[in-house]
């Protein structure tokens, strides 16, 4: 280990190119935000700084570097955690045995690919059940189909590469030694570059021992929250076609595939995740892609589907549509089985994923609370879209199926909200310094007159003189104004001091003023440091 320089390591190390593989990642002003991973937030407060190679959450206060965020993030140590950051920049470990087993994993992954599409070219049930589901030898071939053999071939295999160890690590053979994914059709499962990173296989013949599908052990190869399937032949097309399709199973990939649209993926036997939202904008790089999501037709793919389009609106991602099949069949695998090839837009009904959400589950709220909390809900993801025109539709959108007027979700009433919120704020502060010697000493500090709207002049004259004046003495007395236990004081000046800068640099924005905005984004970034 002594061979290992960590600052020449974080020299070669980009914090955005790291963690833009588990967040959504937004540029603003000078830095990038995301919705924090460490605590659950509604907008953004997690912020990145590039040129520090440092982030900050201001919701949960936690802070680090990349090394700190992938340790914490997928909670592993720190060397693991360096070893990953130098498989996603490419950096080499000379010093690292444990990099070497990566790359032999890799390899030895790849022959397994090999040697399970050997096998199925001689078993030719596993060929019939293929052909049945209209799945030629050129599908075959572009996805990487196999069939894993009986118990015995397997593990003659595995041995002569000497690899017992291994397989047992990916999850291949199981504890007792006996395989577990004996005489199963398989699906190679690999990373956005086309590299096999593990395998999910299917029964052949139903076993009542096993589930229908089992996907590879997580390992360092292998995580199934970090793959979408066929995404290293979908990117492409996605890219030009501005759109992806996110289908549940293999066999809906390769349908579509067959019918012509080369652009869906499908999680592998998992919930869609933040991860996989991210690793989608890492590789299809354009602002104006859309997400359609194609559910199976029950009720376990609505709910999934809901899930999904949930976790896409939190993370401010608005372009998502939701295609259902018209036909009656469970999803789009067996739908092609029946109908063959076919132009599969004209079999499909689409939604706005946003319409598609809010009438999911209006057919469900049987009663005007359970309607009154959903549309808070609704008000609160509106209020949070920051691009115009999708705030617009969105808006639209809801009228329609709440029935209910514009007013409600109007922009201005918000905006009143939240000026509430600053004089409340303000109020609070400046009550509790009037009350607590301590802490009026940090509000000193850190807040300048300018901060206090209407209080301004009554407070510089109250330091001057010590004494109040008529508008003090009536905050003293109002009694909806609480003065703050110490423990929520250094929260308290911060929100005080961050809304005020937040507000300058708003409106330096909107006024084009560049060197301001610059000023306000590193005032933002300085409250980073502890008050
Ligand atoms: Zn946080």
């Amino acid at each position: 280990m002594s061979r290992f320089n960590i600052e020449s390591f974080k020299s070669q190390v980009s914090i955005i190119r790291v963690l833009e593989n588990y967040l959504v990642l937004r540029k603003e002003g000078a830095y990038f935000k995301a919705l924090c991973p460490f605590h659950h937030e509604k907008t953004p407060s997690f912020i990145i700084d590039e040129n520090k190679g440092f982030y900050h959450c201001f919701g949960c206060n936690e802070s680090g570097d990349a090394i700190k965020f992938v340790q914490k993030f997928k909670n592993l140590d720190f060397f693991a955690a360096v070893e990953e950051i130098a498989r996603l920049e490419h950096i080499e470990l000379s010093f690292n045995e444990q990099s070497n087993a990566y790359f032999q994993n890799l390899e030895f992954l790849k022959q397994l690919n090999e040697f399970f599409k050997t096998h199925l070219k001689q078993n030719e049930k596993a060929k019939m059940y293929f052909s049945n589901r209209g799945i030629d030898e050129e599908d075959i071939e572009h996805f990487s189909l196999g069939y894993v053999p009986k118990k015995e071939e397997f593990l003659r295999f595995i041995d002569s590469l000497n690899a017992r160890k291994k397989a047992y690590e990916l999850g291949l053979v199981s504890e007792k030694e006996g395989v577990i994914f004996a005489n199963r059709l398989s699906f190679a499962l690999k990373d956005a570059y086309g590299k096999v990173r593990g395998f999910s296989t299917r029964e052949l013949i139903k076993n009542p021992h096993l589930a229908k599908y089992i996907n590879s052990k997580n390992s360092n190869t292998f995580n199934k929250s970090f793959i979408l399937y066929n995404l290293c032949n979908a990117k492409t097309p996605a890219y030009r076609e501005k759109e992806l399709f996110i289908m549940e199973g293999f066999f809906d990939v390769i349908a579509a595939y067959k019918c012509g649209l080369k652009n869906a993926v499908a999680t592998c036997g998992t919930a869609f995740t933040t991860s996989h939202l991210a690793l989608i904008f890492k590789h299809i790089k354009t602002s104006e892609l859309t997400l359609c999501f194609v559910p199976d037709k029950d009720a376990p793919g609505y709910k999934s589907v809901i899930r999904s389009l949930k976790l896409c609106f939190e993370q401010n991602f608005f372009n998502v549509k939701v295609a259902l099949l018209m036909e009656k069949c469970k999803d789009l695998g067996e739908f092609y089985q029946l109908k063959g090839i076919c132009d599969l837009k004209e079999h499909f009904t689409f939604y706005s994923g946003f319409e598609f959400y809010l009438r999911y589950h209006l057919k469900r709220l049987k009663n005007a609370v359970q309607k009154d909390n959903f549309l808070k809900e609704i008000i609160t993801l509106i209020k949070n879209i920051k691009q115009y025109f999708i705030k617009e539709q969105c808006i639209q959108e809801a009228c329609a199926v709440f029935g209910v007027n514009a007013n409600v979700f109007n922009a201005k009433i918000i905006d009143k909200n939240t000026a509430l919120n600053e004089d409340f704020n303000v109020k609070t502060c400046l009550k509790t310094a009037l009350n607590n010697e301590e802490f009026k000493q940090r509000f000193n500090f850190f807040v300048s007159a300018e901060f206090l709207g209407e209080f301004a002049q009554s407070y510089k004259d109250f330091l001057q003189s010590s004494q109040m004046d008529a508008k003090l003495l009536e905050l003293c007395a109002d009694e909806s104004i609480n003065i703050l236990k110490p423990a929520y004081f250094s929260l308290a000046l911060k929100n005080l001091v961050k809304t005020h800068y937040l507000k300058a640099l708003m409106q330096a924005k909107k006024a084009k003023d560049f060197q301001k905005t610059m000023q306000m984004s590193q005032k933002i970034a300085e409250l980073s440091k502890p008050f």
